[in-house]
């Protein structure tokens, strides 16, 4: 479909289809909610409320949609993470690669763990770990790189696997914006999160595939590391009431599970929308000179966790979102500081200059709605506003 754009003429569809949100979870919901309502009441009457067939099934379901050999789920992203870095016997004062470009929790939980992190810089179309940088950083106490799947695209997992295997480093993939992803850079397409030692992922409600409270899972394709992170996730318990190592508590619970369950079922669909509406913005952006519409890597999918453009200097990022937002069009800066940054991570030396990339990004990105009940109406109205604010 061809959609005309001319300045003197907005759309101007009919108000309540102009409720526009970064993410619409209410009508999502609509469109299950039988199912759900079903699921949830289902999960109620068994009062069995925590790990219940629910788990044990989506757990099966979700390795069977990964192609991966195990599933673990747990409390939420950020604990997978941890129990990863954990299962993975990392000791503190050794070394995490990690991009500083990201969400905090993956950067984060080294730091709890006692690790140090090791930020590198991004690639600036991807925005996505730059392999380059990975391997100027490695040092003798470098255990383990994290490339995360920023935005809904996958990191170039063929040169960080190569890295990792000549270096030997484990790889654990921050996979909580890009569950449903193709990489087809090996021989054969595989889904982010299940291509280094371990995958983590996060069911927050806003993620690609979000549940209705916290939720978490691991993702790996090795047996020996499978029960150790089950076992990290509960207690360290290898039967009931024997502890073999310390662990933590974080679980997925049944309702989460059932709601999750029918979530799946309906993921490629919702990747579908997701990709159409940046096929969308993407036509109608992408002659914008003062704008970059976001790159598409050749080797991935691209599932649009977020859809991210990035600004050139003549454009007042704060100015343009004050716009958008008197005309009823939210959109968010994905992130405006950095993890080298923060202050939690005050004490963290890195050489100034190596993350100009990082620190140009989170001065100039502006991301705008993006979900799986977008109309061409509300994507009109945005377009048009982006056009006339940068065309005035
Ligand atoms: C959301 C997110 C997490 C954390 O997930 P939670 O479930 O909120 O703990 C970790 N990493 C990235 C990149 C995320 O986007």
């Amino acid at each position: 479909m061809i959609y005309v754009y001319s300045q003197t003429q907005i759309f101007c569809p009919v108000d309540e289809d102009l409720n526009i949100q970064m993410v619409d979870l209410k009508s999502q919901y609509y469109h299950i909610k039988n199912e759900v309502d079903a699921a949830i009441q289902h999960v109620i009457n068994s009062t069995q409320f925590i790990n219940g067939e629910e788990v044990k099934k989506f757990q099966e379901e979700l390795a069977g949609y990964l192609g991966v050999k195990h599933v673990i789920t747990c409390g939420n992203g950020t604990d997978a993470l941890q129990i990863a870095m954990m299962g993975l016997g990392l000791k503190p004062g050794d070394e995490v690669i990690t991009p500083s470009y990201t969400y905090i929790a993956t950067t984060e939980v080294i730091g709890l763990l006692g690790l140090k992190p090791v930020f590198v810089d991004c690639d600036p179309d991807t925005f996505n770990i730059s392999p380059k940088s990975i391997e100027k950083s490695i040092t003798v106490k470098t255990k383990a790189i994290v490339p995360v799947h920023l935005f809904g695209q996958s990191c170039n997992m063929v040169e960080i696997m190569d890295i990792a295997s000549k270096h030997d480093l484990y790889v654990v993939e921050d996979n909580a914006q890009a569950i449903g992803c193709t990489y087809h850079g090996f021989k054969d397409p595989l889904k982010t999160g299940t291509i280094g030692n371990v995958g983590c992922t996060s069911f927050f409600p806003s993620k690609n595939l979000g549940c209705y409270g916290d939720g978490g899972a691991l993702m790996t394709n090795d047996d020996e590391l499978a029960s150790q992170l089950r076992m990290i996730a509960n207690h360290g318990q290898s039967k009931k009431y024997y502890h073999d190592r310390v662990g933590c508590n974080s679980r997925l619970d049944n309702l989460q599970a059932a709601i999750l369950r029918i979530k799946l079922k309906e993921l490629d669909t919702y990747i579908h929308n997701r990709q159409q509406a940046a096929s969308l913005y993407d036509h109608h952006f992408k002659n914008e000179h003062r704008l970059k519409i976001p790159t598409r890597y050749a080797e991935s999918d691209h599932v649009f966790h977020q859809y991210t453009l990035q600004l050139d200097n003549s454009v007042s990022r704060d100015n343009l979102i004050n716009y958008l937002k008197a005309n009823g069009i939210p959109a968010m800066v994905y992130y405006p500081v950095p993890s080298h940054r923060q202050k939690m991570f005050s004490t963290i030396e890195f050489s100034k200059g190596d993350l100009t990339n990082t620190e140009w990004l989170t001065s100039r990105v502006i991301s705008l709605p993006m979900h799986t009940e977008l109309s061409e109406n509300q994507q009109l109205h945005i377009i048009n506003h982006i056009k006339n604010y940068l065309n005035k």
